[in-house]
């Protein structure tokens, strides 16, 4: 029950109805019995300041940034986690002593939900649709993990280009537009292939990925970031491979659970958070 000594949390972003996390973070604060709510905020472009001033000054434990406010955010926070400076993206804000502190929690939500699925990225080979977002928190796990390579195929050789850049230090890693001939020879050994796009979501469901499952190891796993629906053609044409694969239930999941331990520092009951979601998106 809401009392006045309840706490605040929410999830920033323009808009916001579409967003899994009000419904997913309050069906775990109800579990562990924390005196805490979290809500909507919807934020228009413009009004960003404004809001982070009112986290601020409202007393709001934290929150969550999504689309489009991970980068704009950044310049109003007083310190930023070295991995959410990496990426230029912020995704979790925790005030603390009236400071607020950005993090990114994308990052280790990607590749705990690889290890829930039992993949290990460690000298892998890897190819990634899209060059947004979140392929960037995608890309700097995969590197920080230690894999071998990452091909980047987009529909802009240009943004592709652009995209790799902060991470040619880090790891060997190619970018293509994605009907080239040399983007298609990198699933001769791809060992992950990840759709970071949103192509498969409600509206462009037909469109499809320029992916070249006939040349594609059986052996190697599919990870799509969608999690509504569920399947996505990308995933269906990797069953249909023959490819093990992932949607994106795990990852919203994970980066959730690890905002949560920063807000509270103690683990969240994760098992009720995938049987929650799961049984949403049925
Ligand atoms: P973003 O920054 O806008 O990046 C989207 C990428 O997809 C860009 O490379 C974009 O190319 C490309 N793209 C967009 N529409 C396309 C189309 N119709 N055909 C081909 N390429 C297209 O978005 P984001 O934040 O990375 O999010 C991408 C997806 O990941 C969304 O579906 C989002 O819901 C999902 N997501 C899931 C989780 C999770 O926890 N599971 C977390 C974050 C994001 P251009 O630059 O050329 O437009």
């Amino acid at each position: 029950m809401i009392a006045g000594t309840t706490k605040l949390l929410g999830v920033i972003g323009w808009p916001v109805e579409h967003s899994f996390s009000p419904a997913m973070h309050n069906a775990i604060l109800q579990h562990t019995g924390i005196d805490c709510v979290y809500v909507p905020l919807p934020v228009e472009p413009g009004d960003l300041p404004k809001a982070i001033d009112g986290i601020k000054s409202m007393g709001f434990l934290g929150a969550n940034v999504t689309i489009p406010h991970k980068e704009e955010v950044m310049q109003y926070l007083d310190e930023i986690h070295p991995d959410a400076q990496k990426v230029n993206a912020v995704n979790t804000i925790v005030v603390k002593d009236k400071k607020l502190i950005g993090y990114n929690t994308d990052i280790g939500g990607f590749r705990a939900a690889l290890s829930r699925h039992h993949f290990t990225p460690k000298d892998k080979n890897v190819v990634i649709f899209g060059a947004g977002g979140a392929a960037k928190a995608i890309v700097y796990a995969l590197a920080v993990a230690g894999c071998k390579s990452i091909t980047v195929g987009a529909r802009s050789q240009e943004k592709a280009e652009k995209f790799i850049e902060p991470f040619k230090q880090m790891v060997d890693i190619k970018a293509y537009n994605w009907e080239e001939q040399d983007f298609r020879k990198a699933h001769w050994d791809v060992d992950l292939l990840i759709n970071t796009t949103p192509v498969g979501m409600d509206g462009i469901k037909d469109k499809s990925l320029p992916t070249f499952w006939t040349d594609v190891p059986l052996s190697a796993f599919a990870a799509d970031i969608i999690y509504n629906p569920p399947i996505t053609a990308f995933l269906r044409q990797a069953r249909l491979r023959g490819c093990r694969g992932m949607n994106g239930l795990a990852m919203l999941v994970e980066q959730g659970a690890l905002s949560f331990e920063l807000w509270f520092d103690k683990e969240p009951p994760r098992e009720i958070m995938y049987e929650f979601l799961v049984q949403k998106l049925e």
